[in-house]
């Protein structure tokens, strides 16, 4: 066990130089590829282009769907008519990460502004049965060196890391000055007195000489524009917004439920195991199936947690962003190959490892139908892969229906529930696992900077930051988990070092007694290009079936996107700033 712990699985891997005997001829990859395209196309052919398909506006009739179930006992309080040095829109763990650094810069004066009744972010928010993170919790839960803490185990569950935010904002003292079920409505910047006027839904008005746009990258729920939504005369309710009251603590008021789950994506994944168990029928209805891989967990080894050493997780870290230390003879076999070829090679080893989760689907769901309608059929990686044990033999159940819209969706609800192809499914509960709006943090909280111009308005020609982070003519800003930033599978390894830059430039101002620093046009027109030249290198995100990752397949500026280079360049690019921090920023003094 011990030995297992310190390697963590890592599945996206391919070593594409390998010489794999034996291998099919490239006529059977090619076959597979062709049908991915007709299966992307189909489901383009079905959809309003990119994001249309999907409404986060949940206002009127559709505002239930946003409401705070858990933060029923938000106190009344005094309206805020204060200055702090740092604010923080939002507090997950964007903000959690910043503010601990600032905290060993010495900083004092921070306030979290936060729409929940707590701290946590996406783990106050996704409370639904089964929540977990698929990423190795020794390294997802950040700060460990710091606090001590040791996740109980490899994949941790959506309670715990909920109470280890928590803990976070206990250690580093950051309840004193935040406030909760808040939520910003503008941020403007005063020229006369340089600092941030900040408003807030309760009437507030914050001075702050810092802002940090810390509110997200998956945290606006969305639903999709399905004729009837406000129609259906059930119970509804969104996944990140579970409704225990109704469903009962351990789901036990679904047993005499009829259930149905609206989305198949990495929240339902989740979800659905957990509502297999309690309702008296489930019908999940499916746009595109998930992958789903084994989920390799196990509770943390005591004898292993005993032997880490001070540092460790940083040093894990380190390790992750140096990548594996590739034999000479392989690096030798990489540098042979045409840019062609390792293409090939590459997407040879991807259709290898869908290929063998569609294995798996054979070998665990029992109807032969139900097994065709669950395999995925696009590239690993065009959406977000799942790890589950017990998702797959659900459909085993005999309270479980898979009704499998194969590409074209639910597009009607009745007052009933929903209809597809002719066949109308009654429902006494209907749950949205439709997603979220997609890194729009730091563009909600109408944002006017210098001259008067919305961050919205100035992103209409293409967004234009540095390293994602500053954005010109909004001095003291910073943005957290946003396009053109680097993306990571494991988001608090970006979160954190997006949380020591941020820490480390407002240190740099406090050392040198400056007053406001804003990005200069040329660094942000250097970054600008940067970011264009990375991305679109491959026809790759085209070739995907529509997800979040490729902006539903729409058509999109590729400066609009994540930096598409390496964390370790990333990185580097961010030391290098702050290195020789007046190439890049302009400075006003105290
Ligand atoms: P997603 O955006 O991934 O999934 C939305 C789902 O709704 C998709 O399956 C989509 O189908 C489906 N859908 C949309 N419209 C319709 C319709 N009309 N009829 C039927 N189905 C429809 O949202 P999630 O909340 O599942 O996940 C969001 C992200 O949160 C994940 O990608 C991940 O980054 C994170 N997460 C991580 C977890 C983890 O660590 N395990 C767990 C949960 C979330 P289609 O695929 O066809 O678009």
């Amino acid at each position: 066990m011990a030995e297992k712990q310190k390697k963590p699985q890592n599945v996206f891997n391919f070593d594409y130089s390998r010489e794999v005997q034996e291998r099919p001829p490239q006529e059977y990859y090619d076959n597979i590829k062709e049908k991915f395209a007709d299966e992307r196309d189909l489901r383009l052919g079905y959809r309003p282009p990119g994001t249309d398909s999907y409404t986060s506006e949940l206002t009127g009739d559709l505002a239930k769907y946003a409401v705070d179930p858990y933060g029923t006992e938000i106190p009344e309080r005094e309206l805020l008519n204060d200055s702090v040095e740092v604010l923080f829109i939002g507090g997950g763990f964007s903000a959690l990460l910043t503010s601990a650094r600032l905290r060993e810069k010495g900083v004092e004066s921070i306030r979290i502004v936060e729409r929940g009744a707590d701290v946590g972010g996406t783990w106050y928010w996704n409370r639904y049965p089964g929540v977990a993170c698929d990423v190795v919790a020794y390294d997802y839960l950040p700060l460990l060196d710091e606090t001590g803490y040791v996740p109980s185990r490899h994949y941790a569950g959506g309670e715990e890391i909920y109470q280890y935010c928590k803990q976070i904002a206990e250690r580093f003292d950051l309840y004193n000055l935040a406030v909760f079920g808040t939520t910003v409505t503008s941020t403007v910047w005063d020229q006369a007195t340089e600092t941030w006027l900040v408003g807030t839904d309760r009437g507030d008005s914050i001075r702050a000489q810092f802002v940090v746009c810390a509110n997200g990258t998956l945290a606006k729920p969305k639903l999709a524009k399905i004729d009837g939504v406000q129609r259906f005369s059930g119970h509804s309710f969104h996944t990140s917004r579970w409704d225990y009251e109704y469903t009962g603590p351990q789901l036990e008021h679904l047993n005499d439920k009829r259930v149905g789950i609206i989305g198949t994506g990495a929240s339902a994944v989740q979800a659905i195991p957990e509502l297999g168990k309690a309702a008296k029928e489930l019908f999940v209805f499916q746009r595109t199936p998930s992958s789903i891989d084994v989920r390799d967990d196990w509770e943390t080894d005591l004898d292993w947690a005993a032997t880490l050493e001070p540092g460790w997780q940083a040093q894990r870290r380190a390790r992750a962003i140096e990548g594996p230390q590739l034999p000479d003879a392989i690096k030798a076999r990489r540098a042979a190959m045409s840019r062609e070829e390792k293409i090939q090679r590459q997407e040879n080893a991807n259709i290898d490892a869908m290929m063998r989760i569609h294995t798996r689907i054979d070998e665990v769901v029992e109807d032969r139908e139900t097994a065709e309608s669950l395999k995925p059929w696009y590239m690993l990686m065009c959406k977000r892969p799942c790890f589950h044990n017990e998702y797959l033999p659900t459909f085993n159940r005999p309270n479980v229906t898979l009704v499998d819209t194969k590409g074209a969706g639910i597009t009607e609800i009745t007052e009933a529930g929903p209809v597809f192809d002719g066949t109308q499914y009654e429902v006494d509960v209907l749950i949205y696992a439709t997603g979220f709006e997609v890194q729009q943090t730091g563009i909600y909280n109408q944002i006017v900077g210098e001259d008067g111009l919305d961050l919205n308005e100035k992103y209409l020609d293409g967004i234009r930051t540095l390293v994602g982070i500053h954005s010109q003519g909004y001095p003291n800003l910073f943005i957290m988990g946003g396009y053109q930033a680097f993306f990571a599978f494991n988001l608090t390894d970006v979160l954190n070092s997006q949380g020591e830059h941020i820490a480390e430039c407002i240190d740099f101002t406090r050392r040198n007694e400056i007053h406001s620093l804003d990005c200069t046009i040329d660094a942000e027109e250097w970054w600008v290009q940067e970011v264009i030249s990375h991305r679109g290198k491959t026809s790759r995100n085209k070739d995907c079936t529509p997800g979040y990752y490729n902006f539903e397949g729409a058509e999109n500026r590729r400066q609009d996107g994540n930096y598409n280079g390496t964390m370790k360049q990333y990185l580097g690019h961010m030391s290098h700033i702050r290195d020789n921090m007046s190439d890049h920023f302009v400075f006003t003094q105290r």
